[in-house]
Formats: structure tokens, C-alpha cells, sequence
């Protein structure tokens, strides 16, 4: 339709006539420049389209006009169209005239958002709808990206890993996300009344100032910080922060925004890493061990200072060479040098494994060989591939000179010990034996002992504390003795013992000596004195007895009969002395001969010693006077015993040429009183008694009448 509508209002109504005038043709030429479209609608169809409506649905204007509704209104919206349509040409109210709907692009695939504004005319006599219809895919398309933009931001703000803040531009936190409420542990709200300032760290604060200057005068648009942010818990975080400065429309500075990113393990992880190389590094500096550190092609990376002095090479010239270019000889302890393919590298990579201990001479030429104990390995990455090699070997030459003059002093030790006759153990400080020497060892066998023959271990003090009493009785004084110089009571100890085999009589003499101020060790020697035991002995028979006869000789038999004396008054026992001397003697003598009269004397001990108790005692005084002590014998016994005596020596003369010798004794006797006041005393009575016998007739018995102190 060609028609060139022009607009009549009259009344309420707006009336649309042909347009053919002047105003027509203006008309027409605005409705064709509008990028709106617009239609007239009739008989459900549309019976007139200015240009701009075919183009926005792909038409041609020719093909447009005359368009059923249900060709252009898309199929939600045509009940709707039509019944407002229908309300439009009718006669009542009109609908309201703009709303929202879809037209159906040509082909009818697609669907164009439209706005339309509707209105009621007479066009041509007839009611008619005039529409005027605004493209709104531009707009859904921009409310669309704005409403996800919105979306992304949000996600973007609310769900960020770092933390987020929009501020003012004196610092106040106008929006936060809540990562970085996370991050200071405040909620948004306590946020939102507090400034950047008051949530970092005092000493940090200046750290901001300058950069902030120059974003705010747009110097630059953005910078970055690290530094202190308070946590709501009063605890410095370490964050990195980067502060933006927004722009208003006009360009003017509205707003910061700040990126605020913990990283507060990582800085701590940082100083720690730090610290650590540091540390390292010092450790290598100051390691009494040498450190190489080689690649897996075993070439040295890097020498610590003392694999440096080692091996006479400065750190520099060390990386880049094998061991086999260091210029020195490596030998292995029996002085064989050690071949480029066993050097130590080369080992551990053939080996994969580490080497302990091993020890290496290191030579060169103008000085003595080096020692060294070497410990290498090889380091593995995350893959299980090899990295590296570490040879760390630590200079043992003077530990080996030591152990060597420790080992020259430990053999001089063992000899000197061994050389000694005395059986010798050294004990700790718990009395473990900890080492014998060769004469303990013989000692141990000779005496049947099959244990452990170096005695190393076993404990003497137990030892000994098991030992039988009643067997070794002194064992128990041993152990005292021991333990009193371990524990620093006594300088040393010494006690003599006798340990008598059945057949054989021994004695023993144990010293102990603190080997060291502190007594960690101590010295025991168990020497055999037997000789010396079995010399002083002899010493003392010899010195106690009378040669001729075998008593007691005088001074013995005193001191036997003082401690009896004493004894029996202690107790008041009673005890009685004899003193008998033989009657003429000197003829005896000059008879029979000295030699006569010895053997007269050696007779009458052998008769006299065979009278006497165990508890009696007889002694020679001198020449052919005798005395004899008997306790708990009072004088009635001793008168006994006196008779008896003198009844033997009258039966058994000794014989000379096979012709009896008859002779006599006389015999006083002192009996123990209540007065005598010592030994010689009770012996002065019987010599008195005694003279009274001879001087009475000889051959005869007399008692001592009188009391001890009786002097008259
Ligand atoms: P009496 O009856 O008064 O005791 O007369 P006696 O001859 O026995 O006494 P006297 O004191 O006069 O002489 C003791 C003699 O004993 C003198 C001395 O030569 C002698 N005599 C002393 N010791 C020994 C000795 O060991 N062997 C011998 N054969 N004679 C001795
Ligand atoms: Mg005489
Ligand atoms: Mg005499």
C-alpha cells in the first residue's frame, strides 16, 4: 500500500487522512528517518510501515505491508495482541498503550525484543491501531552483559582469594569481601568504621605515605606494599597490598580500591628460608668437616673452606674438576693408591649407595699424608633422579697419631702389668673388672675357674658379696675396703688374708689404689705373701721357744702367762704358777757330761709337756728350772699335778749307756690371791715356795703359805 498517512486530531480521537500535501510529504520523510517503526494496523493485519520496522525484521517494505498479525506477533504474544487490538477498535476504554512484547523476525527463527506504544486511530474513515515499535535487543542485550557484569563482580568480590576493600579517599572501607574480613578477622560491618590507617601497623604506616601521594596525583595509577596489618586479635599479618585510585566521570579521584593478599606464611616461610641459607652458609664456613658437593657427571659443584684447605685448592679452582684432577694422591690405609675408577665420586654413583666411614690418605707431594674419614652420598630430587653427590670427610690425621701413642701406652700398660706377680684387676666406678693381667688369668685357672678368663665385665663387688661368709670371711671386709676408696673415703686400702687351699697353706695381700684423681678407675693386687706369712712364722717359734727343749722359752711363757693372769682375775678363775727346778743339777752335769745333762733336760720337757692341758702352759725359765701355769686350777690341782710330775720323772730316768739316770725336782707352787697384784708377783711366791722345798730337803712340793704382799 502506498499510502502517505497525514495526522488530524480531533477531538480525543487522532483521525490519519492521506497525506498529499506539502505537510504529507514532510510527514512521510520524518517517518521514514525514524529509527523507530511504525504501523498502522487493520483487519489484523498491518496495512501501513514506515521504513524503519521491515529493516528491523528483515524485510523488505514492500514485503511487510499487508503481513497478517500472526506472521509478525511472536506465538506468546499474539492472544495478547489480538485481544488488545480488538479493545483498541472497539469502543470502550483503550488498553494501555505500552508494553512489551516479541515480533518474529522474517523466516520466523528469531524473535526481536520490541517496545510498543499503541494508540487508537481513524485512518481512512475506519478505527484503526497506530504503533510505534522501539528496537530493545540493544538494550536486553546491554542489561543483559550489565546484569552478568554485576554477577561476575560479585563472584569475583565475594568469592576472591585475596581480599578486597573499596575505600575513600581519606581510607575508610566502604565495601569489603569477605576474604578480607578472613584475613583481619573482623566482620564487614566493624570493617566499614575503620580506616586503612588504623588496621596497619604503627612502624608500617609511613611505609604508604609517599606511593599514596603520588596515585592520588596521578603520577601513577597503581602500587604495591608489603607490609603489616593488624589482625582484630592484636597480632601482626604480613599482606601485600595494591592500592588503585578510581576516577569519577569527570576524571576526578573518587575512591581506592586495595588487593590485600596474605602473605604472611609466606613471609614468615621467607625469613625462615633465609635464616636457613644463612645458617648454612655459616655452618659450611665453620664445619671442621670438609664438604664437596658434585654433579652427577661428578664433577665437583662446590668445596666448603676446609675441603679447600684439605685439599690444598683454592674454592674457585675446585668447581669444574673430578677428584682425579685435584692434583694429590688418594690412598686407601695400607697405603695402596686408591684408582681413578674407586675414587669417591665414582663410587657412590657406580653404587647408587652411600659409603660410611671409610678412610682415605690424602698425599701430596711435599707433605705427609693426609688422613681422613669419609662419609659420601648421593642426593636424590622429588623424581628419584640424582642431583648430586655429598663427600664429607673429616681430617683424622691427628687423631690418628694419637690412637696410635694411645695404643703404644695401652701395650707399655699391659706388659708393665703383666710383668707384675701380683694379680692385678682394674674396676670401674660400678666395680665392673675392666681389665686382668696375665698373673690374675693363671691365678683363676690354677684354681679351677672356667669362666669368662679375661674377667672383663664381671662385677667383683657382687662377687665378692656372694662369696660364703663362713669361707671367705674376708670378703665382706674386702668389698668395704673397695668401696671406701672408690668413694674417695680413704687414699687407699690395704688388708691381708689368708686363703688356704687344702693342701696348701696361702695368704694373700690386697692393696687398692685410685688409678685417677676421680676415681673412675681403681687398682686392685692380690699378692701372695705366703713366704713372708710361713718367715714371720719361723720368726716367731724361733723367737717364743726355747731351742734346747722346745717350751716356751722365758719371755714368751710371761707373756702367755700375763695375759692369763689377767685373764683369770678379769673372770676370778682360779689360776696357780709352778716353778720346779731339778735337784743337783750340776752333778747331773758333771756325770753324764753337758751333752748328758741336755738330754736330761729335753727328757723332762717331753715328760712335762705331756701332762699339760690345752689350756696349760710350761716354759724354761733358764738353765734346769721350768715353771708351768695352769688356770682354773686352784691349789689342790696344782698339788696334783705337781705329784704326778714328779711320779713321772721317778719312773722314766732317762738312760745313759743303757743305765737309768735317776734324778729329782723340787717344786713350789703360788696359787692366785686376791692381793697379787700382777703375774711376777704370784711367780715370786712360788719361787719361794720353791727355795723352801730345796732348802727342806729337796724332792719335794711346797705351796706358797702367805699372802702375795706378805714380805716377811
Ligand atoms: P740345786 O739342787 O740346789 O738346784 O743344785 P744344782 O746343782 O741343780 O743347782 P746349781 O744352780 O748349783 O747348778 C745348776 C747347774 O745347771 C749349773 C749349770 O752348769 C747347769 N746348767 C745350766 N744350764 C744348763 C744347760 O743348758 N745344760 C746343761 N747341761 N747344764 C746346764
Ligand atoms: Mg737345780
Ligand atoms: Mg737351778
Amino acid at each position: 500500500m502506498d499510502s502517505n498517512p497525514g495526522l488530524n486530531i480531533t477531538g480525543t480521537e487522532t483521525v490519519i487522512g492521506q497525506g498529499t500535501g506539502a505537510d504529507g510529504a514532510v510527514f512521510r520523510t520524518l517517518l521514514d528517518r525514524m529509527s523507530d517503526g511504525v504501523f498502522i494496523a487493520r483487519d489484523y493485519r498491518f496495512i501501513f510501515a514506515n521504513a524503519a520496522l521491515p529493516r528491523m525484521l528483515g524485510y523488505e517494505h514492500d514485503d511487510f505491508v499487508g503481513l497478517g498479525f500472526d506472521a509478525v506477533v511472536a506465538p506468546d504474544f499474539l492472544e495478547l495482541w489480538v485481544q488488545r487490538f480488538r479493545q483498541r477498535i472497539g469502543e470502550g476504554e483503550e488498553p494501555p498503550g505500552r508494553y512489551e512484547l516479541r515480533f518474529r523476525m522474517k523466516g520466523g527463527r528469531r524473535e526481536l525484543p520490541i517496545e510498543l506504544n499503541a494508540s487508537r486511530v481513524v485512518f481512512d474513515g475506519q478505527r484503526c491501531v497506530l504503533g510505534i515499535v522501539r528496537d530493545m535487543s540493544g538494550r536486553k542485550l546491554a542489561e543483559h552483559a550489565l546484569r552478568e557484569s554485576e554477577q561476575r563482580f560479585r563472584g569475583t568480590f565475594d568469592q576472591a582469594a585475596v581480599g578486597i576493600a573499596l575505600m575513600d579517599l581519606e581510607g575508610r572501607f566502604l565495601r569489603v569481601n569477605p576474604k578480607l574480613c578472613d584475613i583481619l578477622g573482623f566482620r564487614a560491618s566493624e570493617l566499614r568504621a575503620l580506616t586503612m590507617e588504623t588496621i596497619t601497623h604503627p612502624e608500617d604506616v609511613s611505609l604508604d605515605i609517599h606511593p599514596l601521594r603520588c596515585v592520588r596525583n596521578g603520577e601513577q595509577t597503581t602500587y604495591s606494599i608489603e607490609k603489616r596489618l593488624l589482625h582484630k586479635s592484636g597480632t601482626a599479618t604480613w599482606a601485600r597490598l595494591t592500592i588503585s585510585l578510581l576516577l569519577d566521570e569527570m576524571g576526578a579521584p573518587s575512591h581506592f580500591i586495595a588487593v590485600i593478599e596474605d602473605v604472611h606464611d609466606r613471609h614468615l616461610a621467607q625469613t625462615a628460608l633465609a635464616d636457613s641459607e644463612l645458617r648454612h652458609r655459616l655452618l659450611m664456613h665453620n664445619l671442621h668437616a670438609a664438604v664437596l658437593v658434585c654433579a652427577p657427571d661428578a664433577r665437583i659443584l662446590y668445596g666448603n673452606p676446609e675441603a679447600c684447605r684439605i685439599l690444598r685448592m683454592d674454592s674457585a679452582l675446585l668447581a669444574g674438576r673430578t677428584i682425579a684432577q685435584l692434583g694429590c694422591q688418594f690412598i686407601d690405609p695400607s697405603g695402596e693408591a686408591l684408582a681413578p675408577e674407586r675414587d669417591l665420586v665414582r663410587r657412590v654413583l657406580a653404587s647408587g649407595k652411600e659409603m660410611n666411614d671409610v678412610v682415605v690418605g690424602v698425599r701430596h707431594d711435599d707433605a705427609d699424608t693426609l688422613w681422613a674419614l669419609v662419609h659420601a652420598y648421593p642426593e636424590f630430587d622429588t623424581q628419584h633422579r640424582l642431583r648430586q653427590i655429598v663427600v664429607m670427610f673429616v681430617d683424622i690425621t691427628d687423631r690418628s697419631r694419637l690412637e696410635a701413642e694411645r695404643d703404644a701406652d695401652r701395650q707399655l700398660k699391659t706388659a708393665a702389668l703383666n710383668a707384675i706377680t701380683a694379680h692385678v684387676a682394674v674396676l670401674d666406678k660400678r666395680g665392673v673388672i675392666v681389665e686382668t693381667n696375665s698373673s690374675w688369668r693363671a691365678f683363676a685357672e690354677r684354681g679351677g675357674y672356667t669362666g669368662n678368663m679375661t674377667f672383663v665385665g664381671v662385677n667383683y663387688l657382687d662377687a665378692l658379696a656372694r662369696c660364703d661368709r663362713d669361707e671367705a670371711p674376708h670378703a665382706e671386709a674386702a668389698c668395704e675396703g673397695i668401696l671406701s676408696v672408690m668413694l674417695g673415703r680413704s687414699a687407699l686400702f690395704q688388708m691381708e688374708y689368708a686363703c688356704h687351699a687344702p693342701h696348701e697353706r696361702q695368704w694373700f695381700s690386697l692393696k687398692v689404689t685410685p688409678m685417677d684423681p676421680a676415681r673412675e678407675r681403681v687398682l686392685l693386687s692380690h699378692e701372695n705373701i705366703t713366704r713372708i706369712k710361713l718367715a714371720e712364722e719361723a720368726v716367731r717359734i724361733l723367737a717364743n721357744t726355747d731351742a734346747l727343749t722346745g717350751l716356751a722359752n722365758r719371755r714368751h711363757f710371761f707373756e702367755v702367762a700375763e695375759e692369763e693372769f689377767v685373764r683369770a682375775q678379769r673372770y676370778e678363775t682360779p689360776l696357780t704358777v709352778l716353778m720346779a727346778d731339778l735337784d743337783h743339777f750340776k752333778r747331773i752335769n758333771d756325770h753324764f757330761g753337758h751333752a748328758g745333762g741336755d738330754a736330761v733336760l729335753c727328757g723332762f720337757a717331753i715328760i712335762l709337756s705331756s701332762l699339760l692341758r690345752d689350756s696349760d702352759s710350761a716354759g724354761r725359765l733358764g738353765g734346769e728350772e721350768f715353771a708351768v701355769l695352769l688356770p682354773h686350777t686352784a691349789l689342790d690341782g696344782a698339788r696334783a699335778f705337781a705329784e704326778r710330775l714328779m711320779e713321772r720323772v721317778a719312773e722314766n730316768p732317762p738312760e745313759f749307756d743303757g743305765q737309768p739316770a735317776h734324778y729329782t725336782l723340787s717344786i713350789g707352787i703360788g696359787e692366785l690371791m686376791p692381793d697379787c697384784l700382777d703375774f711376777s708377783a704370784l711367780l715370786r711366791k712360788a719361787d719361794e715356795a720353791l727355795y723352801r722345798a730345796k732348802s727342806g730337803g729337796r724332792n719335794r712340793v711346797e705351796y706358797a703359805a702367805r699372802p702375795c704382799n706378805d714380805a716377811t
